[in-house]
């Protein structure tokens, strides 16, 4: 039996520029997800995380590379799979307003998953619809409002209401939580973990927020210019990060149990553009252990242990 709900196998996705030149957005991408984990996948904005996600739920078609659903290749499907795909591959994105139309009421709005793809009648869907809220802690009183009439948590909570109430078996949170307060946040990542624990569906959470994805996650996985430079536990993360990048991203995270006086790194400077990239390492520009080979040669992707990969030349 396949253990895997998600697997990317060399997943690339090049964009050509107004100027003719190649963007690598998604440079050979290698990850394999299991039933019921969460997984973070971490990064700058630009290192490929959200092209990522796009790939994964067909929104861009990859340039090569395959993408295995539940063991099953789901590169190229055609209208109709990929109508029962977005049935088991759910999305909530930033901005929820984005999902939402100004003039349709969050009722309709939960009642649509049940019209479309059950076919349930009117009553019925409301029924499921009611369901929903209750499952995402909102009154029911919340059928009959407009997006305008919610605070972004509460449209956030109403998002998470829609993406689950067919019971996917992966639901990819694109940056769901960054655009609310930090408080509102928390919320939504016990709400996620709650509806997780009942539900028992994978978790690709893409964020920026790496304190974030540490407190949610079981594995996190860090890109940078469109590569997975390390995949490693979380609980296991500050003792044995290995990759430059990683440890700089970890040394600029400030915890409440950090001194006052600690001194939080910055990493310095901005990630190169990705276009026209080198042939070595992406992150030799910024890294204060460059060798000549990390110039020339792109390191692979290695497994140390059991749970922990990563590509840099001087990690042995
Ligand atoms: Fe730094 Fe070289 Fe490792 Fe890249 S491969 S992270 S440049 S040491």
């Amino acid at each position: 039996m396949n253990d895997y709900v998600l697997q990317l196998k060399e997943l690339r996705k090049d964009f050509i520029t107004d100027e003719k030149k190649e963007l690598k957005a998604v440079n050979g991408v290698n990850l394999s997800i299991k039933k019921g984990q969460r997984v973070a996948i971490v990064g700058e904005s630009g290192c490929g995380k959200s092209t990522l996600a796009k790939l994964i739920t067909h929104i861009e078609k990859p340039t090569s590379g395959q993408i295995l659903f539940m063991g099953n290749d789901i590169t190229s499907i055609n209208k109709k799979q990929l109508k029962e795909y977005r049935r088991r591959v759910q999305m909530v994105f930033q901005h929820p307003s984005s999902v939402f139309s100004p003039r349709m009421k969050v009722g309709k709005f939960l009642m649509e998953p049940w019209l479309n793809y059950e076919h349930k009648s009117k009553q019925e869907a409301k029924a499921e619809a009611l369901k929903s809220l209750d499952r995402v802690k909102l009154p029911k009183e919340y059928f009959d409002k407009y997006p305008h009439m919610l605070s972004g948590g509460e449209l956030q909570r109403v998002a998470v209401a829609s993406a689950i109430s067919l019971d996917p078996e992966l639901l990819i949170c694109d940056e769901a939580t960054s655009a609310l307060d930090v408080s509102v946040q928390r919320e939504i990542i016990s709400l996620l973990a709650q509806l997780q624990e009942k539900s028992k569906f994978t978790i690709l959470f893409i964020s920026h927020d790496l304190a974030a994805a540490e407190d949610f996650c079981d594995t996190v996985v860090v890109m940078y210019l469109g590569n997975i430079v390390e995949s490693l536990k979380t609980d296991c993360m500050l003792k044995d990060a290995r990759h430059p990048y990683t440890k700089s991203l970890l040394k600029s995270v400030f915890r409440v149990h950090d001194s006052q006086t600690n001194p939080i790194h910055i990493l310095q400077g901005d990630p190169p553009s990705p276009i026209g990239l080198h042939e070595g390492c992406s992150f030799c520009g910024r890294c204060d252990y460059a060798k000549d080979i990390c110039k020339t040669e792109k390191p692979d992707l290695r497994i140390l242990e059991d749970g922990h990969s990563v590509a840099c030349h001087i990690v042995t």
